[in-house]
């Protein structure tokens, strides 16, 4: 499977994905933490304050290279609790 660009960047891959209602059309839409955090969602914020993650970190996420293994890991943990989170709220 194509991993999904964030449709707002159309950079980097979406791992926050939402639900708008357009009217009687309901449009999924995907960002990357970078710009669901740049729009100011909530449950952004909050997920970095607990998995310990500062704005530098965000930047790191994306191109991955700088990070150990044992980030990675960690991120895509948080990154799935976090997306579970979401759902729980859409
Ligand atoms: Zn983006």
């Amino acid at each position: 499977m194509q991993p999904t660009l964030c449709s707002r960047c159309k950079k980097n891959v979406a791992v926050v994905f939402i639900s708008k209602l357009d009217g009687e059309k309901t449009i999924n839409e995907g960002l990357c933490l970078k710009c669901a955090k740049e729009l100011g969602l909530p449950q952004v914020d909050d997920m970095m304050k607990r998995m310990g993650i500062s704005d530098e970190d965000l930047e790191t996420i994306n191109t991955e290279k700088k990070l150990s293994d044992e980030t990675k890991v960690a991120l895509k943990e948080a990154i799935a609790a976090f997306k579970q989170s979401f759902d729980a709220v859409a």
